[in-house]
């Protein structure tokens, strides 16, 4: 169905995934009232918002990264009240291992940072440590860790169900099928904005279109640096061969790592793909192969188990240039606003990034927490956020 008439919303959201919907959410909590939220796709969610596993960590090696997580967590945790929907968040903890001193080096000086930022449960652990918590992996060259018992599980389809249907509570108006396919800009602002269903004329436009939103800004006359990189799940036939209540487990070398999810035990790593098509959406045999090899050395109950090739699953993550959420402002283009490039992290952090491109929108800066480290414009000016690297 075409729009009978170009509507005119204060806010266009265009994306309806878990970042879409918790800004239109955010911003119909802080009143603003004709919020249009619109989506390619013929379901909301179908983006990478489907495909994400549901990790939730504050386990990060920059000061930004977990300052958005522990607003995140907060948020997780009144989330049932606020939406009368479970996030499932389930506080089962992130391990990552270290094989040698380099390894644990690097967990070291990223539990600094986390330490000073106010994630003081998070800690380094000997490798006998480990194993209590663990007792399921090959602790043989285990040189020791760190673990957080805060981080864990979220279940990223809930959270987009209780973001959507609190906004819709608001007001907010979702419409699938629709796809944005151009964009008139003028002396720096958008007029209009053509889509499949006919022309809107929005007051403000906000880019959430995830793996997508480099093309989407393209349409706009906008370079935005964030590429869409296929990552791959593998999924074990057999159920209930590990506790439900494991801590997500990852090695620093080649961040392999696994989980249970619903009694079954999910393998993850990353690897370049095969196929170069970027929304290739096959899990590809070679690399089930090479993660099961893995598997099968690292985790010994998996010596018994087999791949179901056919439920395991591809998707996209949106990467920016440093791995960090771009936020705020389209330079250049008054009225467009950018929630793009969260590399991966994008479920966990939906919560504070809705909040805080709320607050910019509404009140012209975000202030539960300092994000100009994450503006647009840090690329062209040669400063990105630093981190330490160990996943
Ligand atoms: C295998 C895998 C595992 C992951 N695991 C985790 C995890 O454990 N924890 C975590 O936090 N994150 C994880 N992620 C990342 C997470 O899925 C993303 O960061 C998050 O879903 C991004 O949300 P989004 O709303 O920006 O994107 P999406 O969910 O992709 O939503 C964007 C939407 O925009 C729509 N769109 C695009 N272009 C247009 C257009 N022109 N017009 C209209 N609509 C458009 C798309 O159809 C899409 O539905 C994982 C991702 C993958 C692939």
């Amino acid at each position: 169905m075409k729009f009978p008439k170009s509507p005119a919303p204060d806010v266009l959201i265009i994306g309806g995934g878990v970042i879409g919907a918790s800004i239109a959410y955010h911003l119909s909590a802080k009143g603003v009232k004709n919020i249009l939220v619109i989506e390619k796709g013929s379901g909301y969610g179908g983006g990478s918002t489907s495909k994400a596993t549901g990790g939730f960590r504050a386990q990060f090696g920059s000061e930004i990264n977990i300052k958005l997580s522990l607003l995140s967590r907060k948020k997780l945790l009144e989330f049932e009240d606020e939406h009368g929907i479970s996030p499932g968040f389930l506080q089962y903890g992130y391990l990552f291992l270290a094989q040698n001193e380099n390894e644990l080096a690097k967990l070291k000086a990223a539990n600094e940072i986390q330490v000073t930022c106010g994630l003081t449960e998070a800690e380094i652990l000997t490798a006998g440590e480990i194993f209590k918590l663990n007792p399921h992996i090959n602790t043989d060259v285990i040189t020791g860790g760190s673990f957080c018992n805060t981080d864990g599980f979220i279940s990223p389809m809930q959270i987009l169900d209780g973001y959507i249907k609190s906004a819709k509570r608001n007001g907010v108006v979702f419409q699938n099928d629709t796809q944005v396919t151009g964009f008139d800009v003028l002396n720096g602002r958008i007029q209009s904005v053509t889509t499949t269903k006919g022309i809107i004329n929005p007051g403000y436009a906000v880019n959430a279109a995830g793996a997508w939103a480099g093309k989407l800004a393209e349409l706009a006359g906008l370079e935005l640096p964030v590429k869409p990189l296929k990552r791959q799940v593998a999924l074990i036939s057999e159920k209930n061969i590990l506790p439900v209540n494991l801590p997500m487990t990852i090695w620093v070398d080649n961040s392999f790592h696994f989980r249970m999810r619903d009694k079954q035990l999910i393998l993850l790593m990353p690897e370049e793909p095969e196929n170069k098509m970027p929304f290739n959406y096959d899990a590809e045999s070679s690399w089930l192969k090479k993660v099961s090899a893995v598997a099968m050395d690292r985790i010994p109950a998996m010596r018994n188990c087999s791949i179901d090739t056919a439920g395991s699953w591809a998707g996209s993550y949106e990467m920016s240039p440093d791995e960090h959420v771009i936020i705020g402002k389209a330079p250049g283009i008054e009225n467009f606003y950018l929630a793009n490039g969260s590399s991966g992290h994008g479920v966990m952090h939906s919560p504070a990034i809705g909040q805080l491109l709320a607050e910019i929108i509404t009140d012209g800066s975000a202030s539960a927490i300092n994000i100009h480290a994450l503006r647009a414009e840090r690329f062209a000016e040669g400063n990105p956020v630093k981190q330490i690297e160990f996943f």
